[in-house]
């Protein structure tokens, strides 16, 4: 079994499509063993995609992550990494699968709904991020 962290992203929080965007996950067999609603700061959203500083979309993508509070998750399954990777789709909406949550409620490759781990080593990093060992059960 295993846990990735999962971000419902400002436009869809925005557009009120968190609920849908939980169901295709629940609908994979994902569950949901953590989950809150937190304003992300141009700071915090900086230290979270730290590894893209050298992008061209960096400062964009920060103050994107600003503009709306966000929800945060932890995801639990078999293979989880991957299966939420595989329900979200690829990072450009147009490139995205029928039924992924990116070709369904994407709007650009900036603003595309949903964040997941892409490792394991990136999902524990992410998950110590936003929650703390007593969230986690
Ligand atoms: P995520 O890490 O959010 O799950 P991803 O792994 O598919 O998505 P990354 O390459 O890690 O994509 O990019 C992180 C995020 O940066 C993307 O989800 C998207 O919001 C934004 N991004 C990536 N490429 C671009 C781009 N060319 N223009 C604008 N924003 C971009
Ligand atoms: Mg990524």
């Amino acid at each position: 079994i295993e846990r990735t962290l999962s971000i419902i992203k400002p436009d869809a929080t925005k557009r009120n499509l968190t609920g849908k965007i939980v169901a295709k996950f629940e609908d994979a067999g994902l569950r949901v063993v953590a989950s809150k609603r937190i304003a992300l700061t141009t700071a915090t959203a900086g230290e979270f995609y730290a590894e893209h500083k050298e992008r061209g979309f960096y400062g964009e993508l920060v103050a994107y992550m600003a503009s709306e509070p966000v929800v945060v998750q932890v995801l639990e399954g078999e293979n989880a990494i991957a299966k939420n990777r595989e329900v979200m789709g690829a990072t450009d909406p147009a490139a995205a699968a029928e039924g992924t949550i990116r070709k369904e409620f994407a709007l650009s490759k900036g603003e595309n709904s949903v964040h997941g781990s892409d490792s394991p080593a990136s999902a524990a990093r992410e998950i110590a991020f936003f929650f703390s060992g007593l969230e986690l059960v």
